[in-house]
Order: structure tokens, then C-alpha cells, then sequence
């Protein structure tokens, strides 16, 4: 969110400076592992389609700018009981806002797509612009257009304080910088609690992770085969998988369902109980997968209450634009929320219809506008 931001408001022409207390694409947040999730029939709300549908012709942007691969389109499937939240939901979406979709039942699922072993009463949606992004790809080529367009990027270099008062920011770092603006936008992932100043958001860290799967054959996992997927099992537990992306492994994971955690605390290490967990659940629906993983890696959610995302100016200081609480999902948003986040910082409001994530919902005694 941070590096699109930087990108819009360089190109927009301001003088924008971004802070990262890492490396540039770096592993230790919440958007590495090579491939996010990204489609428009969403289950989550309908409110999200029209972001969706803007994210979609920036990232179709993005890939004319850098000669990075972003997007792929291999086509979802979102499956589950006909009643789960995760079908009845991406239907919603889709009917409300007239996309293209497919309503499969299971024999139709095996059919056009054998890898999934669907059970009879089982269907999925299928939407084809589904697919995926790639988070680190992704994050370079923001970074390479904020930074030719004039912007000015440190890493390394850990915010310690922010302070907003009368129309001005300072903002402290660790190696002693003091930086003054009009605006700030707190934009920091998992590390969002420490930094909020006299205004905590009710978020929590969850630790998530990647299991990576070396199949006995790949061929059924090509992307031209197989689809990006969400199957909403008993429960409302929920597993995803993406294609191969390196001809050789498979990677996939269970949403949400992960220790509470804090950004410092993370244990990077996965116990192979974690990885156990996930087989359990995604060899009797993709039996081909089989069992042997090739490698793993912990990321974190940071989740709101009620999963939807926090992005507004903030309660008390007009000078700070806030954007946390991706709770999962957030990544596929990143180059709208680049604009919307620069509209705030700018405006101090956007014509993006964003009003159901303002961060106000949390503290109803100080409602803001979106
Ligand atoms: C396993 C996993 C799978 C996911 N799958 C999907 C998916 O399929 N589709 C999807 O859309 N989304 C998905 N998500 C969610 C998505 O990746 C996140 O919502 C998104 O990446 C969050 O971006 P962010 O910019 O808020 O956080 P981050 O990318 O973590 O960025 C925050 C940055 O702020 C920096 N920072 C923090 N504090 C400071 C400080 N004091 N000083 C300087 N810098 C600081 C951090 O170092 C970090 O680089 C997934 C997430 C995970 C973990």
C-alpha cells in the first residue's frame, strides 16, 4: 500500500518521501510469497467490486509500465455448500454487479476441472477474469515509477514517532531523520498499533502460513489447467491454492484459523503440525497434490473485528491518512488504494466509494468522514 501510494503521489506530481524500516520487497511483513489472490465476484461484500474493478485497469497499467509480470488471468473457482457464505457471496457480487460468472455443480467441476474432487453436493463459481498478482513484482514496479518519477524512498530507516498537530507532521526515525510535511499516511501493515499515537484501532496480528507442495506430476497444476481457488469447507474453514508458478510446486494455505500474534513476535519458524493441518484439509480435495512439501514461509493478517479494511483520514488528526487492517485480502487492492491514499493525503477525502471502510467505525464517538 505504501510503495502505490508513493508511486500515485510522484506521479501526481508531489513531493512525497517514503520510509520503510526494511529492505525493499522485503519477506518480514505481509506481502511476499509470489502470488496473491486476485478477483472481482467477491465474497467478502459487494462494496469492494467497484475498487476491484479499478485495481484490475491499474494493474493492466502497471504491466505496460515495467517489464515485470503482475497479473496472470488463469480463471477462479470459489467453492462450497450452495448455501456458504463463500458461493452465495461471490453470486451477490456478481448478479449486483452484472459479472461474467459460471455457477458449476460438482460433475461439472470434475469435468473441466480434474484436479478438484468436489463432493456431490458441493458446486462452485467460476468467474474468468479471476487470477493472481505478484506481491513483490508488485511492489518493485511502484516503487520504480515513484522512484523516476521524482520521489524519494529510504529503507532501513524505522519510523519512532509521529506527530500531527495545526496542519503540520513531523515525523522522527530511528537513525535520527526529522521530516516535515502537511501529511502523513500510516500505511504500516502489521506494525500499524505501535504508531497510531493516541488512537488505537482494535486490530489483530495473525500468523499465516505458506505451504508450497511438489506434486508427483506438475501437469494438472499448469496454469492453463488448473485455477486460482477458495473452497469454504464445514465450518467456514477455508483453503485457497494458486497454480505453479515455477513448474514444480504447488502453493496453497488455509485462511485465517492462525495463531494471534504480534509483527515482533512472529515466530518464522512452521512447526510441522501447521504444515499437517493444511494436508489434512487439501488432500481429499486435490488428491494429485500428494504430500511431500517443498518449503514454507509465515506471514501475517492484521484483521479488523468485523474483516474489512480501515482507510480514512484519522479520527483526531486531519493531517494523518490511515490505511490498515487489510485482514487478509488486502493485497490485490494496492495500486486504487495507491490513488485512494493519495486522494486523502491531498484532499483530505476521495470520489472512490469508501465509506464502508472508514477507520471512524471503530471509535462511533468520533465518527469520520470517509
Ligand atoms: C499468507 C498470506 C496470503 C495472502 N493472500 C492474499 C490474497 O490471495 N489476495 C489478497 O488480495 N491479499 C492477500 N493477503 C493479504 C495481503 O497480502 C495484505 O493485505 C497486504 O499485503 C497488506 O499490505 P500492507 O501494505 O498493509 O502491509 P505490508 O506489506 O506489511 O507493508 C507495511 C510496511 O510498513 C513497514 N513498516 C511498519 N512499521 C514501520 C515503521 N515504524 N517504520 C518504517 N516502516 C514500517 C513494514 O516494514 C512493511 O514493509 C495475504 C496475506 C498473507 C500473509
Amino acid at each position: 500500500m505504501g510503495s502505490a501510494a508513493l508511486a500515485t503521489l510522484a506521479r501526481r506530481g508531489h513531493s512525497v518521501l517514503g520510509l520503510e524500516q526494511f529492505t525493499a520487497g522485503h519477506v518480514r511483513g505481509s506481502s511476499h510469497g509470489e502470488s496473491r489472490i486476485i478477483r472481482q465476484a467477491y465474497f467478502e461484500h459487494p462494496d469492494y467490486v467497484p475498487l476491484l474493478l479499478r485495481a484490475y485497469a491499474l494493474w493492466d497499467a502497471l504491466s505496460e509500465q515495467v517489464p515485470l509480470p503482475l497479473i496472470e488471468r488463469t480463471g477462479g473457482l470459489m467453492l462450497g455448500s450452495p448455501a456458504s457464505e463463500t458461493v452465495q457471496g461471490s453470486i451477490r457480487s456478481a448478479e449486483q454487479w452484472g459479472l461474467r460468472h459460471e455457477v458449476l455443480d460438482a460433475a461439472e467441476i470434475r469435468r473441466r476441472f480434474p484436479a478438484f474432487r468436489p463432493q456431490a453436493d458441493e458446486v462452485a463459481v467460476y468467474e474468468a477474469e479471476a487470477g493472481y498478482v505478484r506481491p513483490e513484482a508488485g511492489i518493485l514496479a511502484h516503487l520504480l515509477l515513484a522512484l523516476t518519477a521524482g520521489a524519494e524512498a529510504h529503507f532501513e530507516d524505522p519510523v519512532t514517532g509521529v506527530h500531527a498537530s495545526a496542519g503540520r507532521v513531523l515525523v522522527e526515525t530511528k537513525a535520527g531523520g526529522q521530516y516535515r510535511a502537511r501529511r502523513a499516511i500510516l500505511s504500516l501493515g502489521a506494525w500499524s498499533s505501535r504508531l497510531l499515537d493516541d488512537w488505537t484501532l482494535p486490530l489483530s496480528v495473525e500468523r499465516q502460513v505458506l505451504t508450497w507442495i511438489q506434486p508427483p506430476r506438475i501437469d494438472p497444476f499448469l496454469l492453463s489447467r488448473f485455477p486460482v481457488y477458495v473452497w469454504e469447507l464445514p465450518g467456514r474453514v477455508h483453503i485457497y491454492g494458486i497454480p505453479t508458478l515455477d513448474q514444480r510446486t504447488v502453493k496453497g494455505s488455509i485462511h485465517h484459523q492462525g495463531q494471534l500474534t504480534t509483527a515482533d513476535a512472529l515466530d518464522r519458524t512452521v512447526a510441522p503440525s501447521e504444515v499437517e493441518r493444511y494436508l489434512d484439509l487439501v488432500t481429499p480435495k486435490i488428491p494429485d497434490l500428494g504430500q511431500q512439501v517443498s518449503r514454507t514461509s509465515a506471514c501475517m493478517y492484521t484483521n479488523t473485528p468485523d474483516g474489512h479494511f480501515a482507510v480514512g483520514m484519522h479520527p483526531h488528526h486531519p493531517e494523518l491518512v490511515v490505511a490498515a487492517g487489510f485482514s487478509g485480502h488486502g493485497y490485490k487492492f494496492s495500486p486504487v488504494m495507491g490513488e485512494i491514499l493519495a486522494d486523502l493525503a491531498t484532499e483530505g477525502g476521495t470520489d472512490y466509494p469508501i465509506g464502508f471502510l472508514n477507520p471512524g467505525r471503530f471509535s462511533p464517538e468520533h465518527p469520520t468522514p470517509a
